[in-house]
């Protein structure tokens, strides 16, 4: 697990809410702890004006290609995993994962093409 992730997790476990918004520098994901914005990925708290209109949708679909990419890696982790397991049970737990992941990349795909139309 990368170091921005980990500290993504953190976060979220302290109480941190993930945003809507992406960090104007790396495009990740923002987080609102007690009030203040902060991007996991730069490890700094982030000052920035809520996007409106126009803006807004272009950060949406950055955070949805940004969730595909996660998801994507995660996929193919796991394929990894799984191409080495012998274990019947863990494969099973390693498949059902894909295929979640999958379907997830799926819904995030029709999401985005629908953003595209509109
Ligand atoms: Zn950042």
């Amino acid at each position: 697990m990368s170091e921005d992730v980990k500290r993504m997790a953190d976060l979220l476990k302290s109480g941190a809410t993930m945003l809507s918004d992406v960090c104007p520098e790396c495009g990740n994901p923002l987080f609102r702890v007690k009030g203040d914005i902060f991007c996991a990925k730069c490890n700094k708290p982030v000052v920035y004006a809520r996007a409106t209109g126009p803006q807004a949708t272009v950060s949406q679909s950055v955070l949805l290609e940004t969730v595909e990419q996660t998801i994507v890696g995660k996929i193919s982790e796991t394929n990894a995993l799984l191409k080495l397991e012998k274990d019947p049970e863990k494969m099973s737990v390693y498949s059902n994962l894909v295929f979640g992941w999958l379907s997830t990349l799926e819904k995030l795909r029709s999401l985005r093409d629908s953003e595209r139309e509109s």
